[in-house]
């Protein structure tokens, strides 16, 4: 079983190197500075066994893979009515930046767009910002089962030119989404996109997310079972923004990616799944690894609703 697997992630890694399509994000100038080549992917079993091929042990910033994470801690914070009152759960079909609320409900759409991230993370408890940040990376760190830092010079790079989720931040604070200083809420979140991980990282983190909440690598308990449920539905429907009908149709798996260039999927019960390769498609989603998801689906047969 091993070897077939590790097989098929080098057949599906060796497909998908050939594609160069795609452009490395460049609205934060620091991101810019990616290599536009590297390429890893990261198969983590939900009891712990790693498969890897290509760049897995490259930092890169988490980028939007960390909304999942705020949104887990967030409900657990402040419970899932709370929560609700602040954040729809419904598909935007709209590009991640927008500035928009739900015109009924006056919400954000879902946690998996900025505008409902921003909100996730104003909800983190700490009676500071920095405690609030504090909280988010410990939280993170206990996903990905080591010490997680902070790039200041993404986060520097991301805050010096970050006017439009700054727009979103005070959008929301006028409709009292936000109640606290927006401006703090933005840099929170500019903060938690800014945490360094490697494609190992993502994997166990998604692992952590199929065991249920429990990092198989570690043994440590990262969030309770009853909120990874929620998690995972809003990263099934919303996950991969307005490309998330046709990632459903064709690979089947919650996921989230972030600008950075990563994806992350999760088969619950069973494994996590990281691919990093920095080249990005219109949406804002990695070239290659929504292309190797797909292929791993497909091979591995890992849509949920495939039927064996
Ligand atoms: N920090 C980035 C932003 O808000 C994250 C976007 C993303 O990864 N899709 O623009």
């Amino acid at each position: 079983m091993t070897d077939v697997v590790q097989h098929i992630l080098e057949d599906v890694y060796a497909l998908c190197a050939a594609d160069t399509s795609g452009a490395v994000a460049d609205y934060i100038p620091e991101l810019a500075t990616a290599d536009p080549d590297r390429f890893g992917i990261c198969l983590t079993t939900a009891d712990g066994y790693v498969y890897e091929v290509g760049d897995t042990r490259v930092p890169f910033t988490v980028q939007s893979v960390s909304k999942p994470f705020t949104y887990a801690l967030a409900l657990a914070d402040r419970g899932e009515e709370a929560v609700a009152a602040k954040i729809d759960v419904e598909p935007s079909g709209e590009p991640f930046n927008e500035i928009s609320l739900d015109p009924v409900t006056e919400r954000p759409r879902n946690p998996m767009i900025n505008a409902g991230a921003i909100t996730a993370a104003s909800l983190v408890a700490g009676d500071t910002p920095d405690e609030q940040f504090d909280r988010i990376r410990r939280s993170f760190s206990r996903f990905a089962g080591r010490d997680l830092e902070l790039d200041a010079a993404v986060h520097a790079s991301e805050s010096a030119t970050g006017h439009r989720n700054r727009a979103i931040g005070h959008m929301l604070r006028s409709f009292g989404v936000v109640e606290s200083d927006p401006d703090a809420a933005v840099d929170l979140y500019f903060r938690q996109c800014s945490l360094i991980v490697t494609g190992r990282d993502v994997a166990v983190m998604a692992a952590t997310l199929a065991n249920n909440g429990t990092n198989p690598c570690t043994r440590d308990r990262a969030a309770d079972p009853v909120l990874i449920e929620r998690v995972l539905s809003v990263m099934t429907t919303c996950g991969m923004y307005d490309g998330a009908g046709d990632w459903v149709n064709r690979v089947g798996l919650p996921a989230k990616s972030g600008v950075a260039g990563s994806v992350m999927a999760v088969l619950p019960g069973q494994l996590g799944i990281s691919v990093y390769s920095p080249r990005l498609d219109g949406h804002g989603n990695s070239v290659r690894g929504v292309l190797a998801c797909r292929e791993l689906s497909r091979r591995l047969e890992l849509h949920f609703l495939h039927v064996g």
